[in-house]
């Protein structure tokens, strides 16, 4: 498996090396792109922005020198997504998710699943054990309610693990600081 780096920017062979690297890494965990023989990535822009896409019909995908292991599996399933051979829902959501079950390489915040960022925050394995589980429910209850029952689970554990709200210590503070600001105001 071989990856092509495609940038218009002549500068920066250092950056282009380090994430071919990372790409390479990622396919170590995509048997259904071996046969294809090479990935291309397109460079999209400069600075450090965590940024992607997937090219349909096409082993291509677009990467800045910002994206993470998450994102580059991201765009990497949307190209097994695109060959429709492997009984995988097509959406950014599915994507997210499979892309997380998959390794633990790819674990952290889903951008399109809603929940995935606290949830992360709260518990990153637990975070991943809930897109794997995920997974097995779409292979056991189909096209549409995996998604619901997994919205519906990390909604409850957020609930149920919340970080208490600093507010409260904010309000002891406040009442205990005594009233100088009224004072000030006056020498002006
Ligand atoms: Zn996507």
């Amino acid at each position: 498996m071989d990856v092509e780096i495609r940038s218009k920017y002549k500068r920066f062979k250092q950056e282009e090396e380090i994430l071919k690297q990372k790409v390479l890494t990622a396919l170590k965990y995509f048997p259904e792109l071996q046969e294809q023989g090479f990935i291309t990535v397109h460079i999209l822009e400069l600075g450090n922005r965590d940024k992607g896409m997937a090219y349909r019909n096409t082993t291509d995908i677009g990467l800045t020198f910002g994206s993470s292991m998450h994102t580059i599996g991201h765009e990497l399933m949307h190209l097994v997504q695109h060959t429709n051979q492997y009984n995988l829902p097509y959406s950014e959501f599915a994507c997210d998710v499979w892309t997380v079950a998959r390794t633990d390489v790819f674990n952290n915040v889903c951008p399109y699943v809603k929940g995935s960022e606290q949830t992360f925050k709260i518990n990153p394995i637990k975070h991943r054990q809930f897109m794997i589980k995920a997974v097995k429910y779409y292979k056991k209850l189909g096209k549409y309610k995996w998604a619901n029952k997994l919205k519906k689970e990390l909604t409850q554990f957020i609930e149920v693990n919340k970080i208490p709200d600093v507010v409260t210590d904010y309000h002891i503070n406040q009442q205990n600081k005594p009233s100088e600001v009224s004072g000030n105001s006056s020498h002006d």
